[in-house]
């Protein structure tokens, strides 16, 4: 017997609509919402200010802490519960899965995994209370805010050249990277360098974020890698393309995951293979979101795959019966 016919870790858009959708269907989810580790409750949205790409709200669009409060709440109006707390260690090595919180023990007859991913930071000083204030992590969300604006994007991997490219919809771009060599592939750096509206300051190292007198980020200082030379580079806005991290420590050894850390999802215990599913290597665990996904990681895309989560995880207790 266990506690809990589906737990859910994590609380971001998939988590939550993982929980709405369970609730629905009358499965009563526990979900361990978050406190700190891999985010706060309600996930990556809770550090952002108007969010214009999601569904449904017109006219400006929504606040990540009022989109995750709303989605929170209509998943409790059907039952779900909810708590604020790391899991700290999950065994999914036999049924009932076991998850702890410290000491505490749950058990659950199948679990959903949504702990998403963190943007990887420069490590610079109050960088994480600058973000969405002027720094940025992902240009598809904030992109349109700097029309005909000035942009710095750090980084000199793909994403750092798609980030780049993508901006210059928006305005010029001035991609930031501390050597001259990049890991970007051919191909991105050969449709960047295509840009006019791209420029290249290489060999130079982030130091500081220059604030204006409002507090936000309006370049950065850096130092020359070579040189020596310390310098300021100013622009309307930075964002960081130096990638992101998958909050799966937790599944180390318990899960497969790709090279990069990311969960494997799509199939192969038990799960079908016709078509993109959530299941994990370990049939009755599920994983929807940001922890699966390097490719598109959007709110609605992570909603929707806390949806399939849901459905793929009823569907297969209902199989167990
Ligand atoms: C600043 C910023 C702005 C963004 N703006 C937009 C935008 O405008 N539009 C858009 O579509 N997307 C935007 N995104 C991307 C979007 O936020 C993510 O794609 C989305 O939040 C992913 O949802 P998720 O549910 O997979 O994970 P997350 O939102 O990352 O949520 C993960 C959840 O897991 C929890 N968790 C982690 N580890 C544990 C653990 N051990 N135990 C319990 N819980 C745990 C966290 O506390 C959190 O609740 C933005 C992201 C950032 C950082």
């Amino acid at each position: 017997m266990s506690d809990h016919k589906v737990l859910i870790i994590g609380s971001g858009p998939a988590g939550d609509t993982a929980a709405l959708y369970a609730a629905r269907a009358g499965l009563k989810p526990h979900v361990f919402a978050g406190f700190g580790a891999g985010g706060p409750p309600g996930g990556q949205l809770m550090l952002t200010t108007e969010i214009e790409n999601f569904p449904g709200f017109p006219g400006g669009g929504i606040a990540g802490p009022e989109l995750m409060g709303r989605m929170r709440q209509q998943a409790q109006d059907f039952g779900a519960e909810f708590e604020d707390v790391d899991v700290t260690k999950v065994d999914f090595s036999e049924r009932p899965f076991k998850v702890w919180v410290g000491d505490t023990l749950y058990t659950g007859e199948a679990v959903i995994i949504a702990t998403g991913a963190r943007s990887r930071l420069l490590g610079l000083e109050g960088e994480e209370k600058l973000i969405s204030r002027g720094l940025h992590t992902c240009a598809t969300c904030d992109g349109a805010f700097y029309r005909n604006k000035s942009m710095i994007v750090i980084g000199g991997g793909d994403t750092a050249m798609e980030e780049a490219t993508f901006l210059t919809r928006f305005g010029d771009v001035n991609l930031v990277h501390r050597r001259e060599e990049f890991r970007a592939s051919n191909t991105m750096l050969d449709r960047a360098r295509k840009s006019e509206k791209i420029s290249w300051t290489l060999n130079e190292q982030p130091t500081e974020y220059l604030l204006r007198e409002n507090g936000t980020v309006c370049g950065i200082k850096s130092k020359n890698t070579k040189t020596g030379e310390e310098t300021e580079i100013k622009a309307d806005g930075v964002f960081l393309a130096i990638g992101h991290i998958p909050n799966t420590d937790l599944f180390k050894g318990q899960l497969k995951m790709h090279d990069n850390g990311y969960l494997v999802t799509g199939g192969p215990a038990g799960g079908p293979t016709e078509h993109p599913n959530t299941y994990t290597s370990v049939e009755g665990v599920f994983a929807s979101g940001d922890v699966q996904d390097h490719t598109y990681r959007q709110a609605i895309t992570a909603a929707g795959s806390g949806c399939m989560a849901a459905i793929d995880a009823e569907r297969w207790l209902a199989a167990q019966e």
